[in-house]
């Protein structure tokens, strides 16, 4: 990189009047990210073009164009796919249901969710034959929810925010339980949380965190630096939930102005008027060649100077779908 970099745990003593960049550590590719988008090129490998992928792999628009040109087809719904064909589910899950169109139609199917997602799917089932009610705290109509929620749609009840807290009703307040989307972010949740419980004291809790390590780790690190940065940038996409999440927090942990942006080309140069730090990010589903084009774009722009500040070192891979291993014939990993 044409850029200084500095691996740094501490910032202290920095001159305020110097024009650096804040590079939040981690950021960019999670586990289940990694292991999706491998999924598909694996199989575009093993196969040959066409490979359907039912919605986006991930939410990255630059992601699902590099897989268009590799001969990868993206559709909304399985009715899109030829009879028999191969179709891979993305990482943010899929209900029951979907499957059982898929079989229908005999496709030849690779699971891409994430095994956090299915964590939480499991434990909506699990949760379900006991016959209690599920408050899932998530966003309406995001994919990851749609996907959890089919899992038992007659006792889940969808909580989008501590807003919508008031209109939760349960059959019985002794056996209720929440859960989550893995990508909210961890202090709303917590809020949400805090009402629920109030309006139902027996709520249980799910049996470990289902907001994911990636997201609460780049959250964290986005937190640690916003209070020292008057300009916020996280590279990702508009429908990426924990990309959005993270210019949130960036703003309510301190930092003067945020924005998400896709690319380079989507900073605004106004944005940098008066500004001396900019902290940068990106969120779980975007590849790293982009932030470097961020950090260009900044360099550019006297914003040569890039300390890395590391929250915590990520060592976690997932295996490959099980299905594609068996084909390949091997135990590969996605990392
Ligand atoms: Fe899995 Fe979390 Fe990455 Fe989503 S953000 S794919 S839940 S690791």
């Amino acid at each position: 990189m044409a850029f200084m970099s500095a691996s740094a745990s501490s910032t202290d003593g920095a001159d305020p009047t110097r024009k650096r960049v804040l590079l939040a550590k981690p950021r960019g590719y999670c586990a289940g990210v990694d292991r999706a988008v491998q999924t598909v090129e694996q199989a575009l490998d093993h196969y040959g073009a066409p490979v359907y992928v039912r919605k986006q792999i991930v939410h990255n628009l630059y992601v699902v164009q590099a897989l268009e040109e590799r001969g990868a087809i993206f559709v909304e719904e399985n009715d899109e796919v030829p009879e028999g064909a191969i179709v891979v589910f993305s990482a943010h899950g899929v209900a029951p249901e979907v499957h059982e169109q898929a079989a229908a139609r005999n496709l030849r199917t690779i699971d891409a969710t994430c095994p956090l997602v299915t964590k939480v799917h499991n434990e909506a089932r699990r949760f379900a034959d006991d016959d209690y009610d599920i408050l899932l705290i998530g966003h309406e109509g995001h994919e990851e929810v749609v996907g959890t929620s089919g899992e038992a749609p007659q006792n889940i009840r969808l909580v989008d925010g501590p807003e919508s807290v008031a209109d939760v009703e349960v059959r019985d307040p002794e056996r209720v339980v929440w859960l989550s989307q893995t990508t909210l972010s961890v202090d709303e949740t917590l809020e949400t949380v805090g009402a629920l419980r109030e309006k139902f004291p027996l709520l249980q809790s799910p049996p470990s965190d289902d907001i994911c390590y990636a997201t609460q780790n780049r959250q964290a690190a986005v937190k640690a630096i916003s209070p020292q940065v008057e300009l916020f940038l996280v590279v990702g996409s508009p429908n990426s939930s924990n990309s959005v999440r993270m210019v949130e927090v960036a703003l309510a942990a301190g930092a003067a102005s945020a924005y998400l942006v896709e690319n380079a080309a989507a900073i605004d140069p106004q944005w940098l008027e008066g500004v001396s730090t900019v902290g940068v990010s990106s969120g779980a589903s975007v590849p790293e060649i982009l932030v470097d084009g961020a950090l260009a774009w900044l360099a550019e722009r006297g914003f040569g100077t890039v300390d890395e500040v590391a929250h915590t070192e990520e060592r976690l891979t997932f295996a490959l779908p099980r299905e594609l291993r068996r084909e390949m014939g091997g135990a590969a990993t996605s990392g």
